[in-house]
């Protein structure tokens, strides 16, 4: 059986760095970390193991604190330095310039157009530096509900969530560019990471190609999930298993070649681990 691991699976560039970081942070002193530094319970459970404590409000700090690569919301670095906490910044740079952009453009007299998911840290940390002139939206089917209100505008900037589809920010894009009003100036920031949006092409690429697909990532994981969708479009058999103890050997009786992606919180030995088991089981 052939076996085709995407190039680009696994952990981001800003979840590895953010993950080596805590590792040496623990070795020297207490570290605490605010809210799970990737949604990944294996890789969870075993930082905690080496140590790292975490928390979910910066009030049950003692020391210092890492702040994951989604980043958090200003209110955080306000309550951090009140109370005296040590703040070891991983906001990952990619998420930063988003960051920074809602600030800017928000400062500059912008409605901000966030597309994302609301509910998710990174956006909760872009939307607070939005001011209160802002919308989250994940889909071009909600612009419709938001005309009235962006056609009363003078400047309307949109940005999006590092990890959001980027088909669907196109279209939204799109959609806006189709039925906003000629006098609003509209700028567009395409924000998704190159490193989101080069797995979502390798992850369509490999489906089109194999008999079944892989998907390896915690169910929680946005862009794992994603992964996922893009797969089922291109591939009719796909599996989406948070680590190898998940995996069926029967679903792979028949089958002559398997693609593995995996998400930007899985860490490598989860693909290697079942790349070993289907290795170890003679497909
Ligand atoms: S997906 Fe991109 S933006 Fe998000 S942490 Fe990874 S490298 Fe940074």
């Amino acid at each position: 059986m052939e076996i085709i691991i995407g190039k680009n699976a696994g952990f981001c560039y800003g979840v590895q760095r953010a993950v080596n970081k805590a590792l040496e942070e623990v070795k020297k002193n207490k570290t605490y970390c605010l809210g799970e530094m990737v949604h990944n319970q294996n890789v969870i459970d075993k930082l905690e193991n080496l140590g790292i404590c975490f928390i979910k409000t910066i009030e049950e700090s003692k020391g210092n604190t890492i702040i994951r690569a989604h980043g958090e919301p200003k209110s955080v670095y306000k309550k951090a330095k009140e109370m005296g906490i040590n703040l070891i910044d991983l906001t990952c740079p990619s998420v930063l310039k988003i960051q920074n952009l809602a600030d800017e453009y928000s400062k500059k007299g912008y409605f901000i157009i966030i597309v994302g998911k609301a509910n998710h840290p990174e956006v909760i940390g872009i939307k607070s530096r939005a001011g209160s002139d802002y919308s989250i939206i994940e889909n071009k089917t909600e612009i419709s509900e938001l005309l009235n209100i962006i056609n009363n505008k003078k400047k309307v900037l949109l940005i999006s969530q590092t990890t959001h589809s980027s088909k669907k920010f196109d279209e939204i894009a799109q959609e806006l560019k189709n039925n906003i009003n000629s006098d609003v100036k509209l700028e567009i920031k395409k924000t998704i990471c190159p490193s989101t949006e080069i797995r979502q092409k390798e992850t369509e690429e490999i489906a089109k190609k194999v008999d079944l697909m892989i998907i390896i990532g915690d169910k929680r994981s946005s862009n794992t999930n994603k992964l996922y969708d893009i797969a089922c479009n291109f591939c009719n058999n796909v599996l989406f298993v948070s680590n190898e103890t998940e995996i069926n050997l029967d679903k792979f009786n028949g089958i002559k070649s398997v693609g593995i992606m995996a998400g930007a919180s899985t860490p490598k030995e989860d693909i290697f681990k079942i790349k070993d088991l289907l290795l170890n089981n003679n497909y």
